[in-house]
């Protein structure tokens, strides 16, 4: 578990160290802990060593750690894949859904809150990179979305996600994250009702400095906190896990 501290100090150091090098206040970037398959007691300890808030990717993990008070006092996200049939266990019970990858699920999360007379925080989800195989709107897409999100009064857009490519090395995703910060600036400079451009979320392990450097405000980060992900062997991926 001292690990988990020490990684975090760490990860402190250079997320200051990236946002002074390009003239940021440190304080304007926060941590978030992307803490799927690390149970609650894990959780709990970064939660306790200077972590901002947490990721959950999957319904089932938030639904078991948040009663055992993985997340303290400290804001949860969901910031994986939603389906809309569970929608209704995390709207209210996350302070802000970073996923929101399409426009049904934008909709059911509309009418959930609705129901429970809330207002939801979300984020767009964007394909930044135009990949096949992942999820999220393309930028025209989220600008078409900005401009009618006065048409859901019971969510609040208040900015935008990216998960690009793994990067093998260095600089490999400075492109996408550019891009990123463009859409937002775009999206800001249009003064849509219902869109505040305030959380910029990029940049994960292996490429947070440089998320930083491009205007990520919120880094996501798991296997830099918490060390490699110790798949079952049945679920083992076949591809290798970074790091
Ligand atoms: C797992 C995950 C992360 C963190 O990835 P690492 O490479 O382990 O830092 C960030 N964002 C999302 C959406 C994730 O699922």
């Amino acid at each position: 578990m001292k690990e988990i501290a020490q990684n975090i100090a760490a990860i402190r150091e250079n997320m200051a160290k990236a946002a002074i090098a390009c003239g940021r206040d440190p304080a304007e970037i926060q941590l978030c802990a992307a803490s799927k398959m690390n149970d609650a007691e894990r959780v709990r300890y970064a939660v306790e060593h200077g972590v901002d808030c947490c990721g959950e990717n999957r319904v089932q993990e938030l639904t078991e750690k948040q009663p055992k008070g993985a997340y303290g006092d400290k804001p949860v996200h969901f910031i994986g894949r939603l389906q809309t049939n569970k929608v209704n266990k995390v709207v209210g019970a996350v302070d802000l859904i970073q996923s929101v990858d399409r426009l049904p699920l934008l909709e059911c999360i509309e009418k959930t809150a609705e129901k429970k007379n809330l207002i939801q925080k979300i984020l767009l989800e964007v394909n930044i990179a135009d990949e096949e195989s992942k999820a999220g709107f393309s930028a025209s897409e989220v600008m078409e979305i900005c401009s009618k999100m006065r048409e859901f009064p019971h969510v609040r857009l208040v900015g935008l996600m990216a998960i690009p490519p793994v990067s093998q090395k260095n600089g490999d995703n400075l492109i996408f994250f550019e891009k990123m910060h463009t859409l937002c600036v775009d999206i800001s400079r249009k003064k849509y009702d219902n869109v505040i451009m305030e959380c910029l979320s990029m940049g994960m392990s292996d490429d947070y400095e440089d998320a930083i450097a491009c205007g990520s405000t919120m880094i996501r980060v798991g296997t830099a906190i918490f060390g490699r992900r110790v798949y079952p062997d049945k679920q083992a991926p076949t591809t290798e896990i970074k790091k």
